[in-house]
């Protein structure tokens, strides 16, 4: 953590602050969002939260969510001027602006006092204040941990502590990953501490399915995944008219790469999902193997080890024949770590 007292400063008068997160929030992003906004409004501070693009439905019941700005053309107008006028601008769970799409342009240029929480391995700095930790599991984590240092544990709520554990059990999907430390559990106990629901929560995030949904996961499950056992690797591709077919709407593909991950066997799981603009890539894999080179090296993007996207801008097949380039480059460490676990 940098200078904490630089940052108690900033904070000491009452500020605008803006508050923004990566490009398609999940429950990290849009929970680290929430959570700081509802503690620094608590703490005097004018808060508007702006996301670079819709959310799953599923994240809506976070406290503050109504008062979110969604980035839309006809928003552009209002973003730039909340941006240039914010005293503070939090950046939270990403660190390359790029990953917030025209928002990057205007955190850059801003004059207000930048600050940027995330535990991703891109590098970039841009931030006057930066908590950054890629060992943490979460943002989330990190938040709990600024609000800390900042010594104000005794303004989490009942609100904040939630938004704050959403983030939290997604990024370690569910207390499972292995970026499930001692500090997480420790850091959860305190925010249930704080009045956190934690069924309730579990329940809203991983229980909510409509029946499209469900009906979909049963499509793909059957008709599109494609197991390559002998490469040990396994992943689905969906085209814009299966998704529609299913009426399928944001968050709905979220998790269906982990049934790929999940097969025995199997190193790497891949989704491959078909937009107007081209083609989103989600990669996970297991142990050692780096899904965040392969992301970034084959598909304009990064993450995690063992949870990384990316984007490409051709067919859905010229996409997966991508992939098959790349499982070929990665051969070796894919018949490595499988054997491992
Ligand atoms: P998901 O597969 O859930 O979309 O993304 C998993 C992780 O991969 C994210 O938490 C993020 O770290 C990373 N990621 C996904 N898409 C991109 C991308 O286009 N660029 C970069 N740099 N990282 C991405
Ligand atoms: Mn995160």
């Amino acid at each position: 953590m940098e200078d904490i007292d630089l940052l108690k400063t900033q904070l000491n008068n009452p500020s605008k602050i803006v508050i923004t997160t990566h490009h398609k929030p999940d429950a990290d992003a849009l929970g680290s969002s929430l959570g700081m906004a509802n503690y620094l409004i608590k703490k005097g501070h004018r808060v508007q939260v702006i996301t670079p693009s819709e959310y799953p439905a599923f994240l809506h019941w976070m406290k503050g969510n109504d008062d979110v700005l969604i980035y839309s053309d006809e928003a552009h107008a209002k973003c730039e001027e909340l941006m240039e006028k914010a005293d503070i601008i939090m950046t939270l769970d990403f660190s390359v602006l790029s990953r917030i799409n025209v928002l990057g342009e205007m955190v850059r240029s801003a004059k207000g006092f930048k600050i940027n929480v995330d535990h991703h391995l891109d590098p970039e700095d841009f931030a006057d204040f930066r908590l950054w930790n890629t060992g943490a599991a979460a943002t989330c984590e990190l938040c709990y941990e600024l609000i800390i240092a900042l010594g104000d544990e005794n303004l989490i709520d009942k609100d904040i502590a939630e938004c704050l554990y959403a983030g939290i059990l997604t990024d370690t999907g569910g207390f499972r990953h292995p970026n499930t430390t001692q500090n997480v559990h420790e850091v959860v106990s305190k925010l249930i501490a704080h009045g956190a629901d934690n069924s309730r929560i579990s329940k809203n995030i991983y229980d909510k399915n409509s029946v499209d949904r469900l009906r979909f996961l049963g499509y793909a499950l059957n008709q599109n995944l494609e197991v390559l056992m002998d490469k040990r690797v396994a992943f689905f591709a969906l085209s814009q008219e299966e998704l529609r077919q299913y009426n399928s709407k944001t968050g709905d593909t979220e998790g269906l790469v982990n049934y790929a991950l999940s097969i025995e066997g199997i190193t790497l799981a891949a989704l491959f999902k078909e937009a107007d603009d081209g083609i989103k890539i989600s990669l996970r894999s297991i142990g050692e193997f780096p899904a965040n080179e392969m992301a970034g090296r084959f598909f304009n993007g990064g993450g995690h080890r063992n949870a990384a996207g990316g984007k490409v801008e051709t067919s859905l097949a010229e996409a997966v024949d991508l992939f098959k380039t790349a499982i070929e480059e990665y051969k070796e460490g894919l018949q490595e770590e499988y054997k491992k676990v």
